[in-house]
């Protein structure tokens, strides 16, 4: 702070007697003070609101206002009520003084004057209202600087605490952020499940808990949709994605805080089940899905139907790691699927065996296709034969192609128990196609080793799955090209689910096959459900009444029944039939009378090697040339 002279001043002397004023202008102007002059109250009131006089020098006795009002006047203005009074009275006027104070005087000299104490007096007061003054702007800068601190402070505060609530919401946005990560992390977007990552983290805390508490057990029941593919591949996969979340919806409500339902993919739904009291709860709560299950789901405009499989393992301390109770849940569903669809079963170690052979099977039967591909040793598979007889003149019409796998092992595997693992692995596809070509080039052999056969036909069995293949029919042509068979000499076996609602593959494939001209043939007609407009619709030359049927013709009225519809709708539709499995004459008698054309059975020949089947067309065709029945 700068240093201010606190001796100079502006003096303002108020005095009716001009020789006082003047006595007093002199000695104080000499001294340096700048001096003003008013010779009565009005005046000096007016002087100093002007001149804002330092210090007031005001004679009490004056004409008019007196000092003591002028005083008092002075004192009740603003801008200038601060402005220190020096009362000038008479020595001897103690009365005055006093009330000089008490009307806000700050000193008096009295008259005559004493120059030397006037000048003392004015310089101590002169130095008063300037230290005053001082520590007034002081404290004005003081208050300002004070003022501005605050402002700082609560500027800053409310900065900070600005960016506080940003930081907090931040570290709460992050923390959303962390939990909707963790959640999608352990939920299946689609249904809003628990997905397989905590079904294996929870799994792995079960499976801790069953090793140190021998009291506790668990169950996993393994779920798996029936035919859930159909709904996709005909309705389209948003209706797939609509029925897992109906599906979802369904198992979510059933299961209480003992109970989680998790999806594991796909169509596959886990439930655990924790604290369980023994296989009657698992088994109870395995039907108690499949009921929930059974009721339709509506998806848009259709009702479908699904059922469900369950597999069921309960906790075991040999399960070590979660994948081991999985495993075996999973070996009972496979069970469970193949008991017929919508069955529950329960693993026991059997299963496991069987589950195990069955890996052990689909690993041999890969090698085994991969070798037909690059042969670096003889084939596993071979083809049999087996006749088709017309049963009007027990005369060879041709043959079924049936294939046989001799495993490394020298088991001979029968076909039923390995074409659905190729199935379900698509090496069907690569086995389809070496079936064909070995099935039509012995045809088109034997054609030529017989030159008077007349028009034999070989007949191939082709699973639904061989039927996706975009281009099967181009691979049939293919195949007739290189070998030489004439096309109509060649007949396809399709099972009647090839003919039910079909997605666009294997439509497009049915009338290419069409176009090509390759007739077909229904499988096992009479235990599925065939679409019969579809029957009408294709090139299908041939309806095979089911082994079943033809098993139960002599003890069962409805057989006969069923064989008669089956015939009577071929012979409307310009088909002929073929009966399976005849095995003994009353059933060929009573078929070849309902009109049946065919038959194919133990009774006329077991499927034949190829060795065995030629030694057969041998005779076929002697008997033929010496033109005698059989
Ligand atoms: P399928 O096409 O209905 O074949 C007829 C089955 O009945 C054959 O069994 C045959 O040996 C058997 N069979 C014939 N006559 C009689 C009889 O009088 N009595 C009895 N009990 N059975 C008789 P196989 O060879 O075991 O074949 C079973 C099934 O495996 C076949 O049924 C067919 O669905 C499938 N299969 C066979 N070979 C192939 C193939 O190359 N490709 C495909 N996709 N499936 C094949
Ligand atoms: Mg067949
Ligand atoms: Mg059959």
């Amino acid at each position: 702070m700068s240093q201010v002279n606190l001796e100079i001043g502006r003096i303002l002397i108020v005095d009716d007697n001009p020789n006082n004023l003047k006595v007093l202008s002199g000695v104080l102007r000499s001294t340096g003070w700048e001096i003003l002059v008013a010779t009565d109250g009005e005046g000096a009131i007016e002087q100093a609101e002007y001149s804002q006089p330092d210090i007031m020098l005001l004679d009490v006795m004056m004409p008019g206002m007196d000092g003591f009002e002028t005083c008092q006047r002075l004192k009740t203005q603003r801008g200038i009520a601060d402005i220190p009074v020096i009362f000038m009275t008479s020595l001897s006027d103690t009365v005055d003084k006093v009330k000089g104070f008490s009307v806000g005087a700050v000193d008096y000299i009295t008259k005559p004057f004493e120059q030397e104490e006037v000048v003392a007096r004015v310089r101590a007061h002169l130095k008063i209202r300037n230290l005053t003054k001082q520590v007034q702007v002081q404290n004005e800068q003081l208050q300002t600087l004070t003022q501005t601190l605050e402002q700082r402070v609560v500027t800053r505060t409310s900065e900070l605490s600005n960016a506080l609530s940003e930081l907090q919401q931040a570290q709460a946005q992050l923390l959303q952020r962390e939990a909707k990560l963790e959640y999608d992390a352990f939920h299946d977007s689609l249904t809003g499940l628990p997905n397989r990552a905590w079904l294996m983290n929870q799994l792995q805390y079960l499976t801790r808990l069953t090793s140190h508490n021998e009291d506790f057990h668990y169950a996993v029941l393994f779920a798996d949709l029936d035919h859930f593919k159909v709904v996709n591949d005909s309705l389209g996969h948003l209706a797939g994605d609509q029925l897992l979340k109906g599906v979802a919806q369904r198992l979510q409500v059933l299961f209480t805080q003992k109970a989680t339902v998790a999806r594991f993919g796909g169509d596959e739904f886990v439930i655990l089940v924790e604290d369980i009291e023994g296989v009657k709860e698992a088994i109870g709560l395995a039907v108690y899905i499949q009921e929930q299950l059974k009721l339709p789901f509506k998806l848009d405009t259709h009702e479908v139907f699904v059922g469900v499989s369950v597999g069921i393992t309960l906790s075991s301390r040999d399960y070590a790691h979660p994948e081991d109770a999985l495993r075996d849940a999973d070996a009972a569903l496979y069970q469970a699927k193949k008991q017929g669809r919508g069955c529950y079963a329960l693993f026991n170690p059997a299963i496991r065996n069987l589950a195990i052979t069955r890996m052990q099977l689909e690993g041999d039967l890969r090698k085994a296709v991969a070798n037909l591909e690059r042969p670096i040793a003889p084939p596993e598979f071979c083809l049999h034969y087996q006749p088709i007889v017309s049963l009007a003149t027990g005369r060879i019409a041709g043959f079924e192609a049936l294939l046989r796998w001799s495993h490394a092992s020298g088991q001979t595997i029968p076909p039923n128990q390995f074409i659905s693992i190729a199935e379900e692995t698509g090496l069907i596809n690569p086995l389809g196609s070496w079936v064909l070509r070995e099935a039509c080039q012995q045809m088109h052999q034997w054609h030529q080793q017989f030159a008077s056969n007349p028009g034999w036909t070989i007949n191939v069995n082709v699973s639904p799955i061989q039927l996706r293949q975009a281009n099967l029919a181009q691979q049939i042509a293919d195949t007739l090209e290189e070998t030489g068979l004439a096309t109509h000499h060649l007949k396809l076996e399709l099972t009647e689910s090839c003919l039910l609602e079909t997605n666009g593959f294997e439509a497009a494939t049915l009338e290419q096959l069409e176009v090509l001209g390759i007739k077909l043939c229904i499988d096992d007609f009479g235990t599925g459900y065939s679409s019969l407009s579809r029957l009408h619709d294709l090139p299908i030359a041939t309806l095979k009444i089911d082994y079943s049927f033809v098993s139960r013709i002599d003890s069962e009225r409805d057989s006969i029944e069923v064989i008669q519809a089956i015939v009577a709708l071929a012979q409307s539709l310009g088909m002929d039939t073929v009966a399976e499995g005849i095995e003994i004459l009353t059933q060929q008698a009573k078929l070849g009378d309902m009109g049946c054309e065919f038959g194919q059975g133990y009774l006329f020949s077991r499927p034949l090697s190829s060795l065995v089947a030629t030694q057969l067309l041998c005779q076929e065709v002697q008997a033929l040339c010496l033109g005698t029945g059989r």
